[in-house]
């Protein structure tokens, strides 16, 4: 879950990078995870595909234009037998587990494709089986095209809470973010978000996801998406790996456009004497200094209790890993046939519940590890050792993560 430089930028896709079990977590025993003080936890958060596909045609997509083709093979939308079968299963691990609450993030493709009808019989199915033993917390991430007033009030009702995907200004969002025919997709958008914001139903707008693409200017985006309002901005880092490196990156390179992105926007939010909105990475790099645990799979190395269901019911690792190549979020498991629980001994999710003991030795030796965690898991990747590896933004990582600590550590005291 890359921006791209310039559509001829665009590193080719390999479709014949195939999943092997000779990589590195596929590759871990039972044995070796013990030895590295595996434990299994509970799944709390749990990424529902209601819809397969997409109406947008994002260049960077990860489910659609790198490295993986599952989307082909998958139904288009849930239905209410699969969602039936995904309830239950997310009940039973809740039960089992004691968990007081459940995140269940509607995702897609787009779920608003299912249209408002579906998508309020989807939610009662997941209210009525999952609030007798938990507490079903919906959230939802959109590209904000569909959000009718119809749609508006289904989300109300069963309170999910949603965030829209917005590159930044016109020309910044429309680069990549463009409908079949190619035509530009920040007018409407815009329009939705203002009309929401106006709205009864303002409160459950949570943000704005934006990727970076190195030709936005950090602060004139984050300006942008700033005018909307919203209550926290995210940016994320466009996908890619070792293999296949994303837009502007020369990994074997000591540059740091991206490190030099951030640390712009960093001190642009963290000098502003306005209120401004919170912004997810900074917050968690903060909240990191101040000695709190990372919330955020981004940064930081905490325990991913995280999973993604299919369409068809099929379980995903998160799904985001298919930026690195063909099947690597597949786990051959579904509602149908399979518990929750039986995804928590496959070596693929037991890595990323490893915390810090699953990081490559250069990580774990690196002095920035505990607030960089090693980057995000997807981004790690390099054919033929799989996972264990820094992040393919590692110089970047580094730069900004000494960067904000160094701020924060010249504070003067009480601030
Ligand atoms: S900065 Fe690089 S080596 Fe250090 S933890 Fe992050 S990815 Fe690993």
């Amino acid at each position: 879950m890359g921006s791209r430089l310039q559509v001829v930028d665009r590193v080719p896709v390999s479709l014949t990078n195939k999943r092997t079990d000779t990589e590195w977590p596929r590759s871990l025993t039972h044995p070796e995870l013990v030895s590295l003080g595996w434990k299994p936890q509970s799944i709390n958060e749990f990424i529902v595909k209601v819809h397969s596909r997409c109406n947008l045609s994002c260049d960077y997509c990860y489910v659609y234009e790198l490295g993986d083709s599952s989307w082909m093979s998958q139904p288009a939308s849930m239905t209410p037998e699969v969602a039936q079968a995904v309830a239950e299963r997310i009940g039973e691990h809740a039960q089992r587990h004691g968990l007081t609450s459940v995140s269940i993030i509607l995702h897609g493709g787009e779920p608003l494709l299912l249209g408002s009808r579906r998508l309020a019989t989807l939610l009662q199915i997941f209210t009525d089986e999952l609030e007798p033993v938990t507490t079903p917390v919906f959230g939802m991430q959109t590209n904000g095209l569909l959000l009718t007033d119809e749609v508006l009030q289904v989300l109300d009702r069963f309170d999910v809470e949603f965030g829209i995907s917005l590159d930044g200004g016109g020309a910044a969002n429309d680069r990549h973010r463009r409908r079949r025919n190619g035509a530009g997709t920040y007018d409407v958008v815009s329009k939705r978000i203002v009309a929401v914001q106006e709205s009864e139903y303002a409160p459950l707008l949570r943000g704005l996801l934006a990727i970076v693409d190195l030709e936005n200017d950090p602060i004139e985006t984050y300006e942008d998406l700033r005018s909307f309002r919203p209550m926290q901005l995210n940016f994320l880092l466009p996908h890619g790996n070792w293999t296949t490196p994303p837009p502007g990156k020369d990994p074997e390179s000591d540059a740091t456009p991206y490190g030099d992105w951030f640390i712009a926007l960093f001190d642009h939010w963290f000098n502003s004497e306005r209120d401004e909105p919170k912004v997810g990475m900074f917050d968690e790099m903060i909240r990191m200094f101040y000695g709190e645990e990372s919330r955020s799979e981004l940064v930081g190395s905490c325990s991913i209790r995280l999973l993604t269901i299919e369409t068809n019911g099929a379980y995903e690792l998160v799904d985001t890993m298919k930026s690195a190549y063909d099947g690597a979020a597949a786990t051959n498991m579904n509602v149908f046939l399979n518990g929750v629980d039986d995804l928590l001994v496959q070596p693929s999710v037991a890595a990323r519940q490893l915390g810090a003991t699953g990081l490559s030795a250069g990580c774990r030796a690196c002095p920035v590890v505990e607030t960089c965690g090693g980057g995000y898991f997807p981004h790690r990747y390099r054919a033929g050792t799989g996972f264990l590896n820094p992040s393919v933004y590692c110089t970047d990582l580094f730069k900004l993560v000494d960067h904000v600590g160094a701020v924060l550590a010249n504070l003067p005291s009480g601030e």
